[in-house]
């Protein structure tokens, strides 16, 4: 593994297998690290016919091949609300992973993929990074929070008025009741869909990279 004991970041352990995290504070706007790798043009057949999980497509005619081992960028992962972005740059044919925020150390370095990429490979599997992960609990807690009050709810107009003012007794019984047995069934339904897809995702989101990179290697193609 090549000498990182010089720069701002070290590879890492992160959810979805390895990434990149800040070991010193990274300013906003300042160039982190370069994603590079021999250049790649389609027009070429030998070129064209390259594919590997590391092609980052930077316009029709040019793709770079970041697989080799000194590319140390290509161990960033994507997010959804990242603190880098990468720059490209067409006519210099280099692609710059830039802070967007300022990034502290320990913090886990990464960059928005793009729309195509997160349409076709994450979506599907469920994207992992913490801007989603947050948006699945808000949206769990949301869900039963709705399944509780929809429990909750034919009671309340069947029993009407009169139900309002012994309350006070009915919610000492009803309530742990309800309660208790949604609370339960919530939990271990959303433990099963968490873990079955926390399990297969993380290996997927790899291929997905992969597979990804390649297709928009060849969509470039395409294009052509
Ligand atoms: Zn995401």
């Amino acid at each position: 593994m090549p000498d990182l004991s010089t720069k701002p970041y070290r590879i890492g352990r992160s959810k979805t297998g390895l990434g990149l995290f800040a070991t010193q504070p990274i300013k906003k706007g300042s160039k982190i690290i370069r994603y590079f790798g021999p250049m790649l043009d389609c027009n070429k057949k030998k070129d064209d016919a390259v594919e590997n999980k590391y092609l980052f497509q930077i316009s029709k005619r040019w793709t770079i091949d970041g697989s080799v081992r000194k590319n140390i960028a290509r161990y960033i992962n994507h997010s959804c609300k990242p603190n880098a972005e990468s720059d490209v740059s067409v006519k210099k044919r280099k692609i710059i992973i830039r802070a967007i925020k300022n990034i502290e150390p320990g913090e886990e370095i990464n960059y928005d993929y793009g729309t195509e990429y997160f349409k076709e490979y994450l979506k599907p599997i469920g994207c992992k990074c913490d801007a989603c992960e947050k948006k699945r609990l808000k949206k769990a807690a949301e869900a039963r929070a709705e399944k509780k009050q929809k429990a909750a709810g034919p009671a309340k107009p069947a029993k009407g008025k009169a139900a309002e003012t012994s309350r006070g007794k009915t919610k000492g019984k009803a309530a742990p009741k309800s309660g208790k047995a949604k609370s339960d069934k919530v939990k271990t339904s959303k433990a099963g869909a968490k873990s079955g897809k926390t399990g297969k995702a993380a290996g997927k989101d790899s291929k997905a990279k992969t597979a990804s990179k390649a297709a928009k290697a060849k969509s470039g193609k395409k294009a052509k």
